[in-house]
């Protein structure tokens, strides 16, 4: 099979990707997903004229002339309306988010106001509706305010939880179990034998699945064994997995056995090679309604492969538009070479000039092993196929690495 182009191979991982099912969500576990359906109000926010302030509840017309004594007739505070009437010369205290009573058209704050007893002196007049905030200020009854297809922040949560929703329709999370393979590999603090390493591709793939909203299924490392391998796609099957995301043995070594397995297990192959660095050996197919990535071994390969293709894929799922981390424009630190047929990913820091200007700095080395570069990189910069040689200072395209918030 020939390479594949990026957006070739991009395109094909999400051909016949679509949204997973709605479901009904807690407000607590709806951060960052889909709606489903449109959120509409159940009630009205405020539901009454309530007061926006601490003072006294009053008809406008008796505070029209000041100073002017009233007498205080009932007390109103927030979840406790006044059951009587403010009449003609009277007034009612009044806190915060008191329901303002009836006969009353206005609020003198306190500041404006002496106390005596069981009567109050009026020194600044209060035209009507002062900090009164009318019932539908916020939102009335009835209103769409969420619509299907939006993204949940979380002030939207609040906005739900005001309209009296305790549940949303949302996207389900997609489900994304993660299997390393490789004889060589250990857990992180175990004693290695000649040979051996630590298996750490694993602790990252999970880690961005669970940021881009999935559930993650950690299914460990196998050997490079047939057996194992087609025990370990059946778990995730068995787990009702919607993408199984493998590392390692996705090549043409003898010991590359992620897709004989998969083949054996009845896998529709898409494509197996892209023509990028890091990640050619990159494969993608179906094995039945489970979406299967296979990405290689190189830790590098498999952050940037599953960076580029597993969190597009998990956000088609999702519901999500915005499927494609956007690539943002930088100026290059350094002279580089012309580029082959494949399309580089390359590991950068990024600097601020003073003008604003970012400035991208590709590694010496870029080398697909290694972590340590990758963890202290800000930035993949994305050369072209057969890109002409760039000159320091001149554009190039980034892809910014998250940093926690
Ligand atoms: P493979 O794609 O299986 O040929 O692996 C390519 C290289 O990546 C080999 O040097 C492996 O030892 C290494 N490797 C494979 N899987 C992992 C992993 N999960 N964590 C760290 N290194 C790995
Ligand atoms: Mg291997």
């Amino acid at each position: 099979m020939a390479m594949m182009s990026v957006a070739d191979a991009l395109a094909r991982v999400l051909d016949g990707a679509i949204p997973l099912p709605p479901e009904s969500a807690a407000l607590n576990d709806a951060h960052g997903r889909v709606l489903a359906a449109d959120v509409v109000a159940l009630r009205t926010q405020p539901p009454d004229d309530l007061s926006a302030m601490d003072g006294y509840a009053v008809r406008s017309a008796d505070v029209a002339k000041v100073p002017v004594t009233l007498e205080v007739v009932g007390e109103v505070a927030a979840g406790h309306p006044f059951a009587g009437k403010v009449s003609d010369g009277q007034a009612a205290r009044i806190f915060t988010g008191g329901v303002v009573p009836p006969g009353a058209d206005t609020i003198v704050i306190q500041e404006n106001t002496k106390r005596e007893g069981n009567r109050v002196t009026v020194t600044t007049s209060s035209p009507p509706k002062k900090h009164v905030r009318r019932a539908g200020l916020d939102f009335t009854h009835g209103q769409a305010l969420l619509p299907r297809g939006h993204r949940l922040t979380e002030r939207d949560l609040m906005l739900a939880a005001a309209m009296s929703h305790p549940t949303l329709a949302v996207h389900r999370r997609p489900r994304v179990a993660v299997l390393g393979t490789g004889d060589e590999l250990r857990p992180p603090g175990s004693k290695l034998n000649p040979g051996e390493i630590i298996y750490s591709n694993g602790f990252a793939l999970l880690a961005m699945a669970r940021a881009e909203g999935a559930d993650a299924i950690d299914l460990g490392v196998v050997a490079d064994r047939l057996d194992e391998t087609i025990a370990a796609i059946r778990k995730a099957r068995a787990q009702g997995a919607d993408i199984l995301l493998t590392s390692g043995g996705a090549s043409v070594g003898d010991y590359d056995l992620v897709q004989k397995a998969l083949t054996a297990e009845g896998l529709a192959l898409s494509f197996w090679k892209v023509a990028m660095r890091p990640g050619r050996p990159l494969m993608h197919g179906r094995l039945g309604e489970m979406h299967v990535i296979g990405v290689p071994g190189n830790p590098v390969s498999a952050f940037v492969c599953s960076l580029l293709y597993l969190v597009p894929l998990i956000r088609r799922l999702s519901g999500r538009n915005d499927t494609q981390p956007t690539p943002e424009s930088a100026m290059l630190g350094i002279d580089l070479p012309g580029n082959d047929e494949r399309a580089d990913y390359l590991r950068a820091t990024l600097t601020l000039k003073p003008d604003g200007t970012l400035v991208a700095t590709p590694f010496p080395t870029q080398d697909s092993s290694m972590i340590a570069a990758l963890a202290k990189a800000d930035c993949l910069i994305i050369r072209e196929p057969y890109a002409s040689p760039a000159t320091a200072s001149s554009a190039c395209a980034i892809l910014k690495l998250k940093s926690p918030l």
